[in-house]
């Protein structure tokens, strides 16, 4: 079988690809091969059971149509200085501009129209005052909210306006391996998600990786066995904190999201928060290697109590070893270890006092949590020293910012790992040394939000539109 393109993996990198070529009427025929369901038919059994049944063979919130960007938050940063390095490969002023673009397409699609983090000037101005005064660096960034069900509706829309423009999708398909013969992309081989057979070969003279963080351990291994050439990415090691609405009231307010970045002493290691979510939920993600990692979403219309944001400290190696990824597992595995391979909570307070929390202590707080799959227990016994006295002083200087953030209610959940993909080296075209062969979105490495891997996606799609 013959196609023009293949994308590996519907998240947004790899359908805003085929949504510009459609867009374009770039007439190329295309294939999605996705290892998930269709948006439709894509569903977390958490809804029912409440706990996290770890869906077998894969976790529905990060796979199927729309990725990892179904079941998530839907917030689409608006600029260029959040949401990966892609500026650093294609320049700002693009990255900006390519922003803006694209967030016209999710308004087409349905978006709400109000962004936040745009006004209440002098109130910024304060709570900027207050970052500076502690040391942390506060990024204006602009937020359109879609909303975990809004999010879902929008990626409907593209799904069935991809198909209906003729773009064939593969679902419940992995890709195993890609066919490259002199040094050029040729193809893929797929199998059946679910029962692991009926192997085929398609093939395309054009093929796009795009299979998110989730794909990040396959592409490591393609990497290897078909010499592409990478680098070792950045692993963030950190928390999920919860906290009542209550205490972040003014940030949830004026900036909906407060994206603030520090580098506290000893170590000066990059620390920042990310993934706000006021109102929102405390969430778990389950990947492949049976590791449970904590998120955090909030819905549109249901709102809890509290408000919950991840601290995240990034770490990179070089020599003698460079795995940030195997770096990341093992802390992820510790901390799942101790929680008997749940979701470890601590409060704040414990955690000054050198001791754990124990379940009871949990139920007695103001912070009623809202993830009941987590246990409470210690975290300093897994997290290593660095990452943990980051976070800590992190903590800190948070308390200058939004007074009350370091009370000893505030809740501690881990492991929250980000496991940014090795970084593919590629051109501005997104091209790898393989010729034919591109990598895009948070597989690649140069990006980790939603607004930033559909970017790349478009971009993609311009790419190939120009080479007749
Ligand atoms: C719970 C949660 C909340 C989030 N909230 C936000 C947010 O509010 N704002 C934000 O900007 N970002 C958020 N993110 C991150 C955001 O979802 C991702 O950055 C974004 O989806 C990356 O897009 P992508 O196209 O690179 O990859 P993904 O969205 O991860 O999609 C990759 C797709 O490839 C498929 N795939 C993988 N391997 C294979 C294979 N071998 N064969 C076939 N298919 C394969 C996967 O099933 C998946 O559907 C959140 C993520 C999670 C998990």
């Amino acid at each position: 079988m013959m196609y023009d393109v293949i994308i590996v993996g519907a998240g947004p990198s790899g359908i805003f690809t085929a949504l510009e070529l459609v867009r374009q009427k770039s007439n190329k025929k295309i294939l999605i091969i996705e290892e998930g369901r269709s948006i439709d038919k894509r569903r977390c059994p958490k809804e029912k059971t409440k706990v996290c049944v770890s869906c077998k063979p894969y976790c529905h919130i990060t796979t199927g149509f729309s990725g990892a960007g179904a079941f998530s938050d839907g917030k689409l940063s608006l600029s260029y200085e959040v949401g990966g390095d892609l500026p650093n490969l294609i320049g700002s002023h693009k990255a900006q501009e390519y922003i803006n673009y694209t967030d016209k397409i999710y308004l087409e699609f349905g978006a709400d129209t109000k962004i936040e983090g745009i006004e209440n000037n002098e109130e910024i101005k304060e709570i900027r005052r207050n970052a500076i005064q502690a040391g942390l660096k506060l990024v204006d960034c602009p937020i359109r909210h879609l909303g975990t069900e809004k999010a879902q509706e929008i990626y409907l829309k593209i799904q069935n306006y991809l198909l209906d423009a003729g773009v064939n999708i593969k679902f419940d398909t992995v890709v195993t391996d890609l066919v490259i013969e002199d040094g050029i992309a040729k193809g893929v081989k797929l199998v059946d998600a679910s029962t692991k057979t009926e192997e085929e070969t398609i093939y395309a003279p054009t093929v796009i990786v795009a299979t998110g963080r989730k794909g990040a351990d396959w592409l490591k291994d393609m990497c290897t066995a078909h010499e592409i050439s990478h680098r070792s990415g950045t692993v963030d090691i950190g928390v999920r904190v919860e906290i009542r609405n209550e205490i972040m009231e003014k940030v949830n307010t004026v900036l909906y999201e407060s994206k603030l970045i520090g580098y506290p002493q000893p170590f000066n290691d990059k620390v920042r928060t990310f993934c706000q979510n006021p109102g929102g939920f405390v969430s778990q993600e389950n990947y492949d290697n049976n590791l449970a990692i904590v998120n955090g979403h909030s819905y549109k219309e249901k709102k809890s109590d509290n408000t919950n944001l991840a601290i995240l400290s990034s770490h990179n190696f070089a020599e003698p070893f460079d795995q940030s990824i195997e770096y990341g597992k093992q802390v992820a595995q510790l901390v799942n270890m101790l929680g008997n391979g749940r979701i470890l909570v601590q409060r704040y307070g414990d955690i000054l006092d050198g001791k754990r929390t124990w379940q009871h202590e949990l139920d007695q707080t103001n912070v009623k949590y809202t993830l009941p799959d987590a246990v409470a227990g210690d975290l300093t016994s897994a997290i290593p020293y660095r990452p943990m006295l980051n976070i800590l002083n992190f903590i800190q200087a948070m308390n200058t910012v939004v007074p009350g953030f370091a009370g000893r209610e505030t809740l501690l959940y881990g492991p929250e790992i980000k496991f940014y993909s090795n970084k593919i080296n590629i051109n501005d075209k997104f091209e790898s040394n393989i010729k034919g062969l591109y990598c895009l979105g948070d597989s690649s490495g140069w990006t980790r939000g939603l607004m930033m891997a559909s970017v790349m996606g478009v971009l993609m799609g311009k790419v190939l539109c120009e080479e007749k």
